[in-house]
């Protein structure tokens, strides 16, 4: 079941075998937010606390939503942190999309296929709004 648990557990899986040359320097907290038509996911630096809080889209609890976009969702958020937005890492570009940085990183890291999916995946959820 996709709970905020089973999130935890995901996010650890991806970053161990993409992620781990990444020094994970403060709290991070994954959870489900609201049900989103376009938003699916969302990162943030709590400033109280320092914490990095991730968000993913609530429908994506749903098992129709094919488990590659919630890893894509979370392998984005995680790049935004690799790349130092939300997160006590130094900042690597001025604005987090700009000149496809999230994907390029992602296509580096080896989640290239993720990537491709998604993309496709896409258009097709577009298509059916
Ligand atoms: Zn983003």
């Amino acid at each position: 079941m996709r709970d905020d648990s089973w999130l935890s557990w995901r996010l650890n899986q991806i970053w161990q075998l993409y992620f781990n040359d990444i020094a994970r320097k403060n709290k991070i907290v994954i959870k489900f937010g609201r049900e989103a038509l376009y938003r699916f996911g969302s990162i943030r630096l709590n400033y109280s606390d320092k914490s990095t809080l991730i968000r993913i889209n609530g429908r994506f609890k749903n098992p129709k939503y094919p488990q590659e976009i919630l890893d894509h969702t979370i392998a984005h958020e995680l790049v935004h942190y690799a790349q130092g937005f939300s997160s006590p890492n130094p900042r690597m570009h001025r604005y987090p999309h700009r000149g496809g940085v999230i994907d390029k990183e992602l296509a580096q890291r080896g989640l290239k296929d993720l990537v491709f999916f998604y993309k496709k995946w896409v258009k097709d959820y577009l298509d059916t709004l």
